[in-house]
């Protein structure tokens, strides 16, 4: 299994509605979707695995309980949920009662985990990255948060609130307030979801051996990609171009990261808040994977092939 190495690149299928029979799906298997239009040719694409009909815990424990548990031996790991508004992103890293998301399974097995370390202190923030601009979903007080740098502590923000999490309980507690105030701000602040990235950090430390260790763990649910695409297009220059940056600059970076040829280049990680932020959690020693989301109906044809061409390129 593909578990092991530094990128992952997985595709999630949103399942059809009510027995529709409108796909674009040719082929579909473990590791290989072949996607058909009228008029165009057929086209293959290859993934480390596909998910079609499977829910959120199972693929939790397929794929991400192996990385969680390389996250707990002090490795940092980025996990990442790309495509266009309403291919499945906010269900895969959130879920509902019914399918608890990725981000509470990953929540739920660290608290069970590091209740057996010695010392370890888990601590999570939750934070949305909108045009640039920071807010803390956790502390809704702090207007806009900044990031900074730290020898030791690498790319922080200062400033975010931290909240331990001992139990389930209050992971829970973390995610839902998290996401009331992102609900919340779409009223207020006039901020959609699907123009926001939305970043829970995890931060993990315990002492083995004599050794402090302190691996960081992202989640992200990312803005819609079509804006990527529609960005010459946008009407507000300003959102269009900014999420474009943060997307676009997180693309790049993944790109030259998986390129070998481009090993020892410079990686262009400040180019953007997301980036920036995930500066020390992309690459190297870490884990990035990347949770690839599309619908399968006809009319959305463009926009998978975007998402599978990106992803593909991503690997
Ligand atoms: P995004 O965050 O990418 O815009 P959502 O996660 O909000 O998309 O999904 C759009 C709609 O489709 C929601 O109503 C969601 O509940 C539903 N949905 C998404 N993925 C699945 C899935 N795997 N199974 C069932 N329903 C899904
Ligand atoms: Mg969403």
């Amino acid at each position: 299994m593909s578990n092991n190495t530094p990128f992952q690149v997985y595709l999630r299928v949103k399942p059809l509605l009510d027995n529709s029979q409108d796909t674009i799906i040719q082929e579909l298997d473990e590791r290989r979707i072949v996607i058909t239009k009228q008029g165009r040719n057929n086209k293959e694409f290859h993934f480390d695995r596909i998910f079609n009909n499977e829910n959120n815990a199972q693929i939790f424990s397929e794929i991400l309980q192996n990385n969680i548990n390389y996250f707990l031996e002090g490795y940092n790991t980025t996990i990442l949920a790309y495509g266009i508004t309403g291919s499945g992103k906010t269900h895969t890293i959130f879920g509902n009662e019914k399918d608890e998301g990725l981000a509470f399974q990953c929540l739920n097995y660290l608290v069970e985990k590091t209740n057996t370390l010695e010392n370890a202190l888990l601590e999570v923030s939750f934070i949305e990255i909108y045009n640039e601009t920071i807010r803390d979903l956790l502390n809704t007080n702090q207007k806009s948060l900044v990031i900074m740098q730290d020898s030791q502590k690498g790319q922080y923000i200062s400033g975010v609130q931290q909240m331990v999490c001992k139990n389930c309980e209050e992971v829970k507690d973390v995610l839902n307030l998290g996401n009331q105030n992102r609900s919340l701000a779409q009223t207020i602040y006039n901020v959609s979801s699907s123009r926001s990235h939305a970043v829970i950090q995890v931060n993990l430390s315990y002492k083995i051996e004599n050794q402090i260790l302190t691996p960081k763990l992202f989640i992200v649910d990312l803005a819609g990609s079509e804006k990527v695409y529609l960005e010459q297009k946008s009407k507000n220059q300003q959102e269009g171009s900014n999420i474009n940056k943060s997307l676009l600059a997180l693309s790049h970076c993944l790109t030259m990261l998986s390129d070998k040829t481009k090993k020892n280049q410079h990686i262009p990680y400040r180019n953007s808040k997301l980036t920036r932020l995930l500066q020390d959690s992309l690459g190297g020693n870490t884990k990035t994977i990347m949770i690839a989301c599309v619908q399968q109906n006809k009319q959305s044809y463009d926009e998978i092939l975007n998402t599978l061409t990106y992803s593909q390129r991503a690997t």
